[in-house]
């Protein structure tokens, strides 16, 4: 069928066939498919949904449109961590060479930015020399060497999703369950770990605003994954406001460094030791042991250690000095005292990608000195002319004083301190 006519049946609100979804897949991961149709079909995914059977099939087509390495074949006990999309969220940064420090192979999937989110693909690039693996025995001798094999969407492996990847972060087709649930377990199941441990975000800095979507997003997860064979376990995730206190590439990994370290932001600390708790747990570890142990690496610097060696083996400098700085910054201050009662971490992270820390068309690059620096947090109390963030300037021309004022429109001050709110707000899925 003429591509034109299967697009206008998801506009109808039609199902799609198991062809229709074939051909869609089929052609976005070939190429055969021009830019505007596939983003048409994305938006009319993301507007009319898409039923369970078409969001399988959807996963499995992605999957099957490159190699699947099978990963799980010779490492049987790796893991693979992914999150549903964050602000200031640099766990899988901690997460790879924490866990591999306790003896349990991490195999990664790793994302670019998505709409107001920064990826870690991103934040990868901004270390200099950094490459993911190109293909299975790439990866086979990463995790040999450092127990940690960081890959990404090629031509070779979930190319349809690298090419809807790209044209879903600059078309406002992110939002959607199905696209989310296709995108993330395609390219989980094409790398073949058989554990995953998800972090599904819920809040003001997440594509699922409420408690109910963060579990029903959480719920088509596991159950895909349970499908295939996977074992996975989920946590909802606060993001009301964003989790670590930097957004950017570079910001990133220095938070990611300072965390390492045994210091640096408790709630991106604690966030991350909690999801390292669900990934030694499927492998087998009772959590109080797993949480002591991790607690233990990264007070004992063995967790930085293990970074150095994942970043070497990837072809990159681990040293911070070699990371880019910002070449400017503006702060943003508090236009009255009281107590921050919210702040709105989308409206935070599309600051970010303005300034340079992600992508507004998709031929733009990332600007690794580009960010933002979050100064309070929920709850604290704050003076009039206090800096609330720091807007980060990189090495692109910006127009600043719009964005600050759009920053101080982020946190929200009132009179009392708001009610403290949980960082893991659910628990989900078993063992494999
Ligand atoms: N991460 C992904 O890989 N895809 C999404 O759609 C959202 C988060």
């Amino acid at each position: 069928m003429n591509f034109v006519e299967v697009i206008g049946r998801k506009r109808d609100g039609f199902e799609l066939t198991s062809e229709e979804i074939r051909q869609f897949v089929g052609g976005a991961g070939s190429g055969q498919l021009p830019d505007e149709q596939l983003a048409a079909m994305l938006m009319a995914i993301c507007i009319r949904g898409a039923s369970s059977r078409e969001t399988q099939e959807l996963v499995e087509a992605m999957r099957d449109s490159g190699a699947c390495w099978r990963l799980g074949e010779p490492y049987p006990e790796a893991v693979d961590k992914h999150s549903t999309g964050g602000v200031g969220d640099s766990v899988s940064l901690v997460f790879a060479p924490l866990v591999a420090a306790c003896g349990v192979p991490v195999v990664m999937m790793a994302g670019a930015g998505l709409g107001h989110t920064q990826g870690t693909l991103d934040k990868l690039r901004a270390i200099p020399g950094f490459a993911t693996c190109a293909g299975r025995s790439a990866a086979l001798e990463r995790l040999a060497a450092c127990g940690v094999a960081i890959a990404a969407q090629s031509e070779e492996i979930a190319p349809a999703d690298r090419r809807l990847y790209l044209l879903r972060d600059v078309t406002g087709t992110v939002p959607s369950l199905p696209l989310i649930v296709a995108s993330i377990m395609s390219k989980k199941l094409a790398v073949g770990a058989r554990r995953l441990a998800l972090d599904v975000k819920c809040g003001s800095g997440a594509f699922c605003k409420t408690p109910e979507a963060a579990r029903e997003l959480a719920e088509a997860l596991i159950d895909v994954g349970a499908r295939a064979g996977l074992g996975v376990r989920a946590l909802i995730t606060d993001m009301s406001q964003p989790l670590g206190d930097r957004l950017g590439t570079a910001n990133e990994v220095r938070a990611a460094l300072d965390v390492l370290g045994g210091r640096g932001d408790a709630r991106l600390r604690q966030l991350t030791v909690e999801l390292a708790v669900e990934a030694l747990a499927l492998a087998g570890r009772s959590p109080d042991a797993a949480r002591a142990e991790l607690v233990r690496r990264l007070a004992d610097g063995s967790a930085l250690l293990r970074w150095d060696s994942v970043v070497r083996a990837h072809g990159g400098d681990p040293a911070e000095s070699a990371l880019a700085r910002p070449t400017s910054e503006v702060p943003v201050p508090a236009a009255r005292g009281g107590f921050v009662t919210a702040i709105d971490g989308e409206a935070l992270g599309w600051l970010a990608v303005a300034l340079g820390a992600g992508r507004q068309r998709k031929s733009d690059s990332v600007d690794p000195g580009a960010g933002v620096e979050v100064r309070v947090r929920v709850g604290e109390a704050v003076e009039a002319g206090q800096p609330l963030a720091t807007l980060e300037v990189g090495t692109r021309s910006v127009s600043v004083d719009p964005l600050a004022l759009r920053a101080a429109l982020a946190f929200r001050i009132g009179d009392a301190p708001p009610p403290p709110s949980p960082l893991v707000l659910a628990r989900l899925g078993g063992s494999a």
